[in-house]
């Protein structure tokens, strides 16, 4: 089973890449982000706790996050792979990824892929993509940023995890989205 990690911070453009490659290598995309908001537009306890965090733009508590995405696996066990985006965010939940996928499918992560951007241009693309997305989180200038500085103060140490793994690969995340995905497919085609 193939378990690919993308990696990077909010508005790099993990979600639009995961879903264009889940299509072309025939994974299963999974965005925690968005099993959150599906909670929370569901109103479920899950939505309901998680609200408040995403709300300030902070991450949610690991363990109702990593329950989240184990019952998310579970439920797609005949799926050939997935392509994780947003999920781990810190290195505790690299670890708890690692004991679920040896638990649930005796496998472990095939390869983290990194997208580097700068910060300002994070703020103006996820500024730009609020008008479609609809994301209380995307709209406004305080919690972009507050997103991004949860992303160095707990997510970009992970990438340390997965380095001493050597299986981390970090690219450049700026530029066209053809180029970007073709630069992932072929980090991929050479993993997987
Ligand atoms: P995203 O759609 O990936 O930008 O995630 C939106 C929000 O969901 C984040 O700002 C967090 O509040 C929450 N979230 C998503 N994934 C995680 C995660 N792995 N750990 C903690 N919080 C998360």
């Amino acid at each position: 089973m193939n378990i690919i990690v993308l990696f990077g911070p909010p508005g790099s453009g993990k979600g639009t890449q995961a879903e264009i490659l889940a299509e072309k290598f025939q994974l299963k995309h999974v965005s925690t982000g968005d099993l959150f908001r599906y909670n929370m537009k569901n109103n479920t306890p899950l939505g309901i706790e998680a609200k408040s965090y995403m709300d300030k733009g902070s991450l949610v508590p690991d363990e109702l996050t990593t329950e989240m995405l184990k019952d998310e696996l579970k439920r797609n066990s005949e799926q050939k792979g997935f392509i994780l985006d947003g999920y781990p965010r810190t290195t505790s939940q690299a670890q708890a990824l690692d004991s679920l996928l040896e638990e649930l499918f005796q496998t472990t992560v095939k390869v983290t892929i990194a997208l580097n951007v700068e910060d300002e241009t994070l703020v103006h693309r996820i500024k730009k993509r609020s008008i479609d997305s609809g994301r209380s989180d995307d709209a406004d200038e305080n919690i972009i940023r507050n997103r991004i500085k949860e992303y160095y103060d707990k997510t970009a140490v992970v990438s340390q995890y997965y380095i001493d793994q050597e299986k981390f690969v970090d690219i450049e995340g700026e530029g066209n989205r053809e180029e970007i995905t073709a630069i992932l497919s072929d980090v991929l085609v050479k993993w997987i």
